[in-house]
C-alpha cells in the first residue's frame, strides 16, 4: 500500500475552475496540490500541423447518447484549447426558471452581484476588445450579412494579447505564441510562484472521508502513462483539509457519483441537469459570387490571409435576440466561429432525406469546405442531460487516446428544440437572404448535438432537490468540499461560458478560504489579480 500524503488544499483539475482557487489559496498561505489528469505542455509544444496526435494529446472528444462534447485534457484544461471569446452573461440569464418553473440561480446571484468578479477575471486574463480592423475576414463577412439583413453585429471581446497574436488560427492546438491568455499564463504560474504544486497525469478516482485527524477528505488517484492515457502506471492517495473539485462538467459529477458510497451519499442533483449551453452549430455554405455582388467583399485570389482559415476563430456576433422582454427558450446569440478541418467529421449534411456524416452528400458538402462560414447559436436549453452509473475509473471510457464514451444522455426537450428552431430561422434570415449562402444546422437527432460548453451537472442553487451546491459552491452535506468548474453553473448562458465559470470561481474563493481557515489552516483571502 502506498503512503498517504497530506496537504491543506487539494484541487482536482487545472482549468478555470481549478486554477483560480489554487492561486488564491496558495497566495493566502495554504499548501496547495493540484491533480490534473492531462499532460503539462507549454507554447513550444503547441505545433501547427494536422497530425492527429497534436490534437489528441490535449483535446478529448466525448461521445454521449445524443450529444458529443469537446473538452481540454491538459494542465490549464479547456482554457488551453478554447477560442477565448470572453463575454459576461446577459442579466436575464440569472432569472431563468427553465421547465422547473422556479428561479434556478441562487437568489443572491444576479448579474450585478457577479459584475465585480467578472471585473477581476477580465483584469487577470486580461480580455481585449477587438476593433473591426482586428476581426478576421469571416467575422467581417458575417457582420456585413447581418447589416444587410437589418441586424446588428459586434466584434467579440477575446482573452488574447492582440499585439502578440499572429492570426494563425491554430487555437485548438494550444497557442504557440502565448498570445491566448489561457490559465498557463496567469493563475497557474502565479499559484506555483506561491508554492502550489501541479501534478500532471494524475487522475483523481474517488473522494472519501480522511483517516488522519484534522483532515477532512482523502482523494485516491491513478497516475497515467504519458503516451497512452488509458494505462495506469501508479496509484496514490492524498488527504486534505479542503478539496476543490474542478474536473469539468463532464468529470466532476462522475467522480462524485463514484464517491457517493464512500461519502455516505451525495445530493441527488449530482449528475443531473447537464446543459450543453444550448450550443447549436450551423454551416453556411457561402456563394462567393453573391458575397462580392451583395456585400462588396472578396477573398483576393492567392492571398490566404483573407481566407476563412486565417484569423482568430471567433470574430463577431449578434446580440439582437438577447432581448430580456421575450420568452424564455427563444433567446440566443449568434456567433461567427471557425472550426479546423479535423472537426469536419462532425459536420452533417442535414438537408438530405437522412442526416449523414458520411457518403456522397457529405463529400459534396466537404468539397465546398473553403466556403463554409460556421455559425454558433447559444440558446436556452432545458438542462436535460443526465449521467448514468459511473465507469470503474475516470469520467468516461477512454477507447482511444482522446476518444471517450460517456454515460451522459441528452435528449432535447420541446423547449430546447424551440430555441434551436428559432436560432436556425434567424441564421437563415441573415445568411440565406438573396441566396448569399445555404445554411445547414447540425442535427439534434439521437446521434447528437455538439457542444464545447458543458455546464450544470453539479449545479448551485437555493433548492436542495434540484441543486447539488449551496450558493457558496459547497457540496450540500459535505463541508470543505467545493465545486468551482462549469458543472456549478446552473443554466445555459446564451454566450460562451468561460468568463462566467471564472467569475463564479473567483466569487467562491473567499468562502473556500474561510472554510479552510476553520479547518485549522493559517490562510487569508485578498491576493491581487495575478500578473
Ligand atoms: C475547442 C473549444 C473552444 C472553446 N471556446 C470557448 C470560447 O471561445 N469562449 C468560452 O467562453 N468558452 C470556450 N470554450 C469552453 C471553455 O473552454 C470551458 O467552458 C471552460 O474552459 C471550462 O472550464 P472548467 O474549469 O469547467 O473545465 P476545464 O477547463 O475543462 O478543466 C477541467 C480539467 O480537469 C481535468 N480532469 C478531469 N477529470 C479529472 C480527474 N479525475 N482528475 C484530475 N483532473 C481531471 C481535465 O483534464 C481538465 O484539465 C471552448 C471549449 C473548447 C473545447
Amino acid at each position: 500500500m502506498s503512503a498517504t500524503e497530506r496537504t491543506d488544499v487539494l484541487v482536482i483539475g487545472s482549468g478555470f475552475g481549478g486554477a483560480i482557487p489554487a492561486y488564491h489559496l496558495a497566495a493566502g498561505g495554504a499548501e496547495v496540490v493540484i491533480l490534473e489528469r492531462g499532460p503539462h505542455l507549454t507554447a513550444p509544444d503547441f505545433t501547427h500541423d494536422l497530425r492527429l496526435g497534436s490534437y489528441t494529446r490535449i483535446v478529448d472528444l466525448v461521445q454521449g447518447d445524443g450529444i458529443t462534447v469537446v473538452a481540454g485534457n491538459c494542465v490549464g484544461g479547456s482554457s488551453v484549447v478554447y477560442f477565448a471569446a470572453s463575454l459576461r452573461a446577459p442579466g436575464f440569464v440569472f432569472d431563468r426558471r427553465g421547465s422547473l418553473g422556479h428561479r434556478l440561480w441562487p437568489s443572491t446571484l444576479t448579474r450585478a452581484a457577479l459584475d465585480p468578479w467578472y471585473d477581476r477575471v477580465e483584469e487577470a486574463l486580461p480580455v481585449a476588445e477587438q476593433s473591426w480592423d482586428q476581426v478576421p475576414y469571416p467575422g467581417g463577412l458575417f457582420a456585413a450579412a447581418c447589416a444587410r439583413a437589418g441586424r446588428t453585429c459586434n466584434p467579440v471581446p477575446v482573452a488574447v494579447d492582440l499585439a502578440r497574436c499572429t492570426n494563425c488560427n491554430w487555437m485548438l492546438n494550444g497557442c504557440h505564441f502565448d498570445a491566448k491568455r489561457s490559465m498557463l499564463l496567469n493563475y497557474l504560474p502565479a499559484a506555483t510562484a506561491h508554492g502550489a504544486e501541479i501534478r500532471p497525469l494524475h487522475e483523481a478516482q474517488t473522494i472519501a472521508p480522511a483517516t488522519t485527524p484534522g483532515y477532512r477528505y482523502r482523494v485516491s488517484y491513478t497516475q497515467l502513462d504519458a503516451g497512452d492515457y488509458r494505462l495506469p502506471v501508479g496509484v496514490g492517495a492524498i488527504e486534505a483539509k479542503t478539496v476543490v473539485l474542478a474536473a469539468g462538467a463532464l468529470a466532476t459529477p462522475v467522480l462524485l457519483q463514484r464517491s457517493a458510497p464512500l461519502l455516505g451519499g451525495v445530493p441527488q442533483a449530482v449528475g443531473r441537469y447537464f446543459s450543453g449551453n444550448g450550443d447549436r452549430v450551423s454551416i453556411a455554405d457561402v456563394d462567393e459570387g453573391k458575397v462580392r455582388d451583395l456585400l462588396g467583399l472578396e477573398r483576393a485570389p492567392g492571398i490566404p490571409y483573407q481566407g476563412f482559415p486565417i484569423g482568430k476563430p471567433i470574430g463577431s456576433m449578434s446580440y439582437d435576440r438577447l432581448d430580456p422582454a421575450t420568452a424564455e427558450f427563444t433567446r440566443f446569440s449568434l456567433q461567427q466561429i471557425y472550426f479546423p478541418g479535423i472537426t469536419d467529421l462532425l459536420a452533417q449534411a442535414t438537408d438530405t432525406p437522412a442526416t449523414s456524416w458520411f457518403g456522397v452528400r457529405k463529400k459534396e458538402m466537404r468539397a465546398r469546405w473553403p466556403s463554409w462560414l460556421s455559425v454558433l447559436a447559444m440558446t436556452e436549453d432545458d438542462n436535460e442531460g443526465v449521467f448514468g452509473p459511473p465507469p470503474p475509473t475516470g469520467s468516461s471510457t477512454r477507447v482511444a487516446t482522446s476518444l471517450c464514451l460517456s454515460t451522459l444522455s441528452y435528449r432535447p426537450t420541446a423547449n430546447t428544440l424551440r430555441g434551436w428552431a428559432a436560432a436556425d430561422a434567424e441564421a437563415r434570415a441573415v445568411l440565406e437572404r438573396d441566396g448569399l449562402a445555404r445554411v445547414r444546422p447540425w442535427s439534434e437527432n439521437p446521434a447528437g448535438s455538439v457542444s464545447a460548453h458543458p455546464l450544470a451537472s453539479c449545479r448551485m442553487g437555493d433548492d436542495p432537490a434540484t441543486s447539488a451546491l449551496d450558493e457558496r459552491g459547497e457540496l450540500r452535506g459535505h463541508p470543505g468540499l467545493f465545486v468551482t468548474d462549469g458543472s456549478a453553473v446552473p443554466t445555459s448562458l446564451c454566450v460562451n461560458p468561460s468568463l462566467t465559470i471564472a467569475a463564479l470561481a473567483e466569487r467562491a474563493c473567499p468562502g473556500i478560504v474561510e472554510s479552510t481557515a476553520e479547518a485549522g489552516v493559517r490562510v487569508r483571502y485578498g491576493a491581487p489579480a495575478p500578473r
